[in-house]
């Protein structure tokens, strides 16, 4: 089967794919504390995820990372990524990740490394107990600090992604710097995306600029710009001192849209093609009309051939980072 092109003639080789759209935690500039989840009936089963993302792989998606909602809180996910590792083993997979909280990784960290994973994301905005419950709503720090042990304990490597928050977790920056370096993780900064629905004026005085970031550790650390990019949002420094890869994730913005290479999938079977969300498929009923994936492929084809060539974020049109947390498509996670 011939690889996916679009008509930019990038090749699409990384798939985000949302397993749920709930979570255990409740951040506050992600989800509202009575969040309305979707009915079990509009989620793929895992047997549709499962033919879902391999069809991806047939299409040549190298990289696939499951994500949420928080993924391991799915029932059976591991399910789903003992039935990914197939594709590591025939090696038409590079890659099998994840993105998580954390809180359940304690429980997962040795299976996960079973099924194949090498790398994980782990969202972590604060190491302060008291603050880390405050931002998630009822978090326990400890848990997910656990969480990370045994990842890093289980042979996981471990990227801890920190969502700039000014007046909240700014003066702890070397702190998380520091800990990172210690722990040997990575570190990547995400920058705050306001999001709209929540009509929160708290989310925009805690933006947080990730040059005034930049900026701050260079107060401190001689930055060492890296060339590398992974087709996304992500730009790389390393910090001369002590060695440390640090990243910045600033999802507005749109100097990344040559080179992308990825594509996202909802947990309810939504194909964007577009971090900006211009495009959506629904992969959902061609997966439903039956058994055989010619509807499937050929409405990934379809969607891919319309892919945008970018997107310019305009911070009025409130949908776009409202739906995230259902098809969170930026970071590192
Ligand atoms: N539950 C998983 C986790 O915590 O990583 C995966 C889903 S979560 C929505 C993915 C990432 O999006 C997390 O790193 C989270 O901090 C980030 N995120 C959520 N809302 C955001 C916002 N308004 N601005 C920037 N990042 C956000």
């Amino acid at each position: 089967m011939s690889t996916l092109s679009d008509p930019f003639g990038r090749t699409i080789s990384y798939l985000r794919l949302s397993v749920t759209d709930r979570c255990d935690l409740r951040c506050r500039y992600c989800m509202t504390e009575h969040m309305q989840f979707l009915p079990k009936r509009d989620l793929l089963t895992l047997e549709e995820l499962d033919r879902l993302a391999t069809a991806f792989v047939a299409l040549g998606t190298r990289k696939l990372r499951i994500t949420g909602g928080e993924p391991l809180v799915r029932k059976n996910i591991i399910s789903l990524f003992r039935a990914m590792s197939r594709h590591l083993e025939s090696g038409a997979l590079d890659e099998l990740t994840l993105t998580t909280n954390g809180t359940q990784l304690a429980r997962h960290a040795a299976e996960l490394v079973d099924c194949g994973v090498k790398r994980i994301n782990v969202s972590l905005d604060t190491l302060d107990a008291e603050k880390f419950a405050h931002v998630t709503r009822w978090g326990r720090l400890e848990q997910v600090l656990e969480g990370v042990a045994a990842a890093k304990a289980a042979g996981l490597r471990v990227k801890i992604n920190t969502v700039a928050l000014k007046g909240f977790n700014e003066e702890e920056l070397f702190a998380l710097v520091d800990w990172c370096a210690a722990e040997g993780h990575d570190l990547t900064f995400i920058e705050l995306m306001p999001m709209g629905e929540f009509d929160d004026a708290l989310q925009l005085s805690q933006y947080w600029p990730l040059s005034d970031v930049r900026a701050r550790l260079a107060s401190r650390f001689t930055i060492e710009p890296l060339s590398e990019r992974t087709g996304g949002p992500a730009t790389y420094v390393r910090l001369v001192e002590s060695g440390q890869k640090v990243g910045f994730i600033t999802p507005l913005t749109h100097n990344f849209c040559e080179s992308c290479n990825r594509v996202r999938v909802t947990c309810t079977g939504d194909l964007f093609t577009c971090l900006g969300q211009e495009g959506r498929a629904d992969l959902r009923a061609p997966l439903r009309a039956g058994p055989d994936d010619d509807l499937l492929v050929a409405a990934i084809r379809d969607a891919i051939a319309h892919k945008p060539r970018g997107h310019d974020f305009d911070y009025s049109r409130t949908g776009v980072a409202g739906r995230m947390s259902r098809t969170m498509s930026h970071t590192g996670g």
